[in-house]
């Protein structure tokens, strides 16, 4: 479904957590077969799951981002 000129593996936003801009890793979960993102840092518990795609996941957390920097600006 995704545009094949599209390709998110070469997109750099989105992929920093947006509570403290440490790097975050979306990984695939196998039990449920959905992919989630997740601060790399063990203090901030900012995470996000369920999303259908890679690529989800990655806009959620962008929104995520967006969303936060609006609140606490
Ligand atoms: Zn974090």
């Amino acid at each position: 479904m995704d545009r094949p000129s599209l390709d998110a593996g070469d997109i750099r936003w989105g992929w920093t957590c947006p509570r403290c801009e440490t790097d975050a890793s979306v990984t695939r979960d196998p039990n449920s077969a959905t992919f989630r993102w997740e601060c790399d840092d063990e203090d901030c518990a900012a995470v996000g799951f369920g999303f259908t795609s890679r690529r989800r996941a990655r806009l959620a957390l962008k929104e995520y981002h967006d969303r936060y920097q609006n609140i606490y600006r």
